[in-house]
């Protein structure tokens, strides 16, 4: 029976009725995050300019499970709960004795694992009486998420594109628009931000943020929203863990091994924190790998400090593996894992040597991004390629060991709109873009004077 099932899909019934808060379960009490104007603990009151007190709240809670709320659930069920897969053909290729499972987020409307945070964030949005919510967005996921999701619950969606993205990825941006949002090239001259950048006519995710954060922070009826990183985003992606720890056990197994891929944390930390819970609740022993591109190697070459969330330093200072934040990534095409820090709450773990780390060249990934789909038929996005490679390096160590290991990759998202770099991938055009000791450094040592962290 089992033996010759391959995909593990839950009923809509079992979409989680709430999220895991991991905070209360974090090795020592959280770290609080730094106002950039007096270094003191930031406050509700510091947030309250661009966020909903509803999410204000989530990012601090104490509450061990935070429950969904019966709309967001009901948008949900539009492709929640996505698949689990066991990678038979992928075994086979491989000749390993490992079992291979997969989670795969790329199922939503969007592509990718977002809409999970961006349907509560633009729900709670609306219910605090926002009715605009603003943002950045590099390749564009992040800002599909979210203009799908303000449709959605009837608010309108205002998107700072970085500019070298505005032009090369257009698709994105017909997707932005598709679902009713409105995209601006970044810089723009909408905002002093932008004006003030009219040199750098590329633009970066920094600019696009401070653009987003200035015209949410000077609007009353409109916010901001953020796709990664912060606590409230890792919080609603634990829907991913959720369901496959449930339809792990339908498959009457439990993983030893949970492997993701890392850019601002929220996609690894929604798979492995219910994980977690299980580990310190029920002492399971499974270990958990997050996956970095090596041309930002955040967790496994940053220092762990206090640094900005943006490349201007108009956020609060957060605790966190960093590698300095006006460090500039070289232009890989994993967009979506060139980010100078990690979740708080992810790098915690990582601190206390819960959560291993691996980095991963671009070359690597997209090998093996190319067997998975040679095998699984899946083209992955350049991102949870990174995971693929690394869960890849498992099952041929496990095959070594001569060992059954359980391993669960978490495939965040497709490739559709990247083959352009699929293409140059088997056109022999991409590169390891590798970083010098000389270029880490002199980033850290531009990070702000903050308290050090122990
Ligand atoms: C945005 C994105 C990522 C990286 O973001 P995380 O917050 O680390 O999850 C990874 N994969 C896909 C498909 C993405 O769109």
């Amino acid at each position: 029976m089992s033996e010759q099932q391959t995909k593990f899909i839950l009923p809509e019934s079992e979409i989680p009725t709430s999220w895991v808060n991991i905070l209360p379960d974090l090795p020592g009490p959280p770290l609080p995050p730094l106002s950039p104007a007096t270094g003191q603990p930031a406050g509700p009151d510091d947030l309250s300019a661009i966020f909903p007190m509803e999410l204000i709240g989530q990012e601090m809670s104490g509450d061990r499970d935070i429950e969904i709320p019966e709309e967001v659930r009901e948008a949900y069920k539009l492709w929640r709960p996505t698949p689990l897969i066991r990678a038979r053909r992928l075994e086979k290729a491989l000749d390993t004795p490992a079992h291979i499972y997969f989670k795969y987020e790329g199922t939503s409307p969007a592509g990718s694992h977002k809409p999970n945070s961006a349907v509560p964030q633009a729900y709670y949005n609306r219910e605090a009486g926002i009715g605009k919510l603003i943002t950045e967005t590099g390749a564009g996921q992040w800002g599909s998420a979210l203009s799908m999701a303000c449709q959605m619950f009837g608010i309108e969606c205002e998107v700072f594109m970085v500019g070298i993205s505005y032009d090369q990825k257009p698709y994105r941006r017909a997707m932005i628009e598709t679902w009713g949002g409105t995209v601006h090239r970044s810089p723009s001259d909408l905002t002093e931000a932008g004006r003030s950048q009219a040199e750098h006519p590329s633009g970066s995710l920094g600019i696009a943020i401070s653009e987003a954060v200035e015209v949410a922070a000077s609007s009353e009826n409109a916010n901001y929203a953020l796709g990664s990183v912060l606590n409230h985003v890792c919080l609603h992606q634990t829907v991913i863990g959720q369901e496959a720890i449930a339809a792990m056990d339908m498959a009457g197994e439990y993983p030893d091994v949970v492997v993701g891929c890392v850019g601002g944390g929220s996609n690894f930390a929604g798979l492995i924190y219910p994980f977690i819970r299980e580990n310190l609740e029920n002492g399971r022993q499974t270990r958990f790998l997050g996956a970095e591109p090596t041309a930002c190697p955040t967790l496994t070459k940053g220092v762990y400090a206090y640094d900005f969330g943006d490349t201007v330093g108009m956020t609060p200072l957060m605790p966190m593996y960093t590698l300095g934040h006006d460090f500039v990534p070289p232009p890989v095409h994993s967009g979506g894992l060139r980010y100078h820090g990690d979740a708080p709450s992810l790098c915690a773990f990582v601190k206390a040597g819960m959560v291993e780390a691996t980095a991963i060249p671009q070359t690597a990934a997209f090998n093996a991004a190319i067997q998975f789909a040679r095998a699984e038929g899946i083209i992955p996005g350049p991102e949870p390629a990174h995971a693929i490679r690394a869960g890849i390096e498992e099952a041929l160590d496990a095959k070594q060991a001569g060992e059954e290991r359980v391993i669960l990759i978490g495939v965040s998202g497709h490739g559709h709109l990247d083959l352009a770099a699929y293409g140059a991938f088997l056109a022999g055009e991409l590169d390891d873009l590798e970083l010098s000791q000389d270029e880490l450094d002199a980033a850290i040592e531009r990070l702000p004077e903050a308290p050090a962290i122990a």
